[in-house]
């Protein structure tokens, strides 16, 4: 179960309306509960960033931009929960490349963006044996009952 403020997933949208016909991708910056809940208390946009080059790349976050995103979530006490990234003109739904380059424990969120505009927001995490993803509970809270 991911909680999430309807700000950061507003932010995901509009993060995939902008880099259309290109995927966006970034990080959720949070904390891991104990019950297995994760807590999204921000967005860390990566593609953004890029070159025009590898905007063009598929969804791949490189070592060192997700290395930047933990020091950057450390020095905040938080951690990295997770990823986004959007799927132009196709569901929101994982695809055998976001199965392979996936780990187990983190969120996937995924939006897909059609003729430009963001439609669908789903969130995904992988099953432990990293056979396949399965739909994670994704739960908007406002900030106030987030703590965030
Ligand atoms: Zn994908």
């Amino acid at each position: 179960m991911l909680e999430i403020t309807p700000e950061q997933i507003k932010s995901i949208r509009s993060h995939g309306e902008q880099d259309y016909p290109h995927e966006c991708c970034g990080l959720l910056i949070g904390t891991f509960d104990a019950d297995g809940r994760k807590v999204s208390h921000e967005i860390y946009p990566i593609s953004n960033a890029r070159e025009e080059e590898a905007k063009r790349n598929r969804f791949l976050i490189r070592p060192e931009e997700l290395l930047r995103g933990e020091r950057y979530a450390s020095s905040k006490g938080l951690d990295v929960i997770g990823f986004y990234h959007s799927h132009p003109d196709h569901p929101a739904v994982p695809s055998g490349y976001d199965l392979d380059h996936a780990w187990p424990t983190y969120s996937y969120i995924i939006v897909s963006v059609r003729d430009g505009r963001a439609a669908d927001v789903l969130s995904w995490e992988m099953e432990t044996d990293r056979s396949r993803f399965n739909p994670e509970l994704l739960v908007q809270l406002s900030p106030e009952l987030a703590g965030v």
